[in-house]
């Protein structure tokens, strides 16, 4: 079931690896069919994924139909399509600037007129949880409220939007801002946007974030 979004899945994780978002089988993606979910396979390089190695599961995580077994993250991914309606898909990187701002626990300071609209002010970081735990999936869920990104503290990135393509232009949009952010703070102090400009821009982002 599903062949033509098994593809477009797969075609998304060639994008993630092209615009160095991942290396390797790390991060994962899924995407929302229905009342099911069409996610990655664990384990399995980029390179080497064909689109049957997609597997699709429920919204209880029952493997519905797939040889291979979901990306070990399918709880964080099911955690947010249970909690935000308007979610269609869910793109989890491991991108550098990204990861560095995970890692240095700060939350990315709304700098970019072009980047609260997409994300919303302030993206936070995630409380510390071991990856593949229920625990990183509450962890985001929390950090990503009113929001359409999170940093995952000391592990990466997940952007989450109504639909594949947008969600991984996203996740390049935060990496951007994470990048411009950190190579500013190198040279002096980041100003922030104004906080009449944050709230309109966030009013937008509201708007917007279930398109
Ligand atoms: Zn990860």
């Amino acid at each position: 079931m599903y062949e033509d979004t098994k593809k477009e899945l797969l075609e998304i994780c060639q994008k993630m690896v092209e615009k160095d978002l991942v290396i390797g089988s790390s991060g994962n993606a899924s995407v929302r069919v229905d009342d099911y979910i069409v996610i990655t396979p664990s384990s399995i390089h980029y390179a080497d994924m064909k689109a049957d190695d997609m597997v699709v599961i429920d919204l209880d995580g029952e493997v519905i139909e797939g040889t291979r077994n979901p990306s070990v993250e399918w709880q964080m991914h099911l955690e947010l399509y249970n909690t935000r309606s308007v979610v269609g898909a869910v793109v989890h990187t491991h991108s550098i600037y990204a990861s560095a701002m995970a890692v240095l626990n700060e939350s990315l300071p709304p700098i970019i007129d072009e980047t609260v609209p997409k994300l919303g002010s302030h993206i936070r970081v995630t409380e510390y949880a071991i990856p593949g735990t229920k625990q990183l999936g509450a962890n985001v869920r929390k950090a990503i409220e009113d929001r359409s990104a999170a940093l995952i503290a000391n592990h990466g990135a997940v952007c989450i939007a109504k639909t594949l393509e947008k969600a991984l232009h996203l996740a390049m949009v935060l990496e951007r801002t994470c990048k411009i952010y950190m190579i500013s703070k190198q040279i002096g102090t980041p100003k922030h946007l104004p906080d009449e400009v944050v709230e309109d821009e966030q009013d937008l982002w509201e708007m917007m974030s279930g398109y």
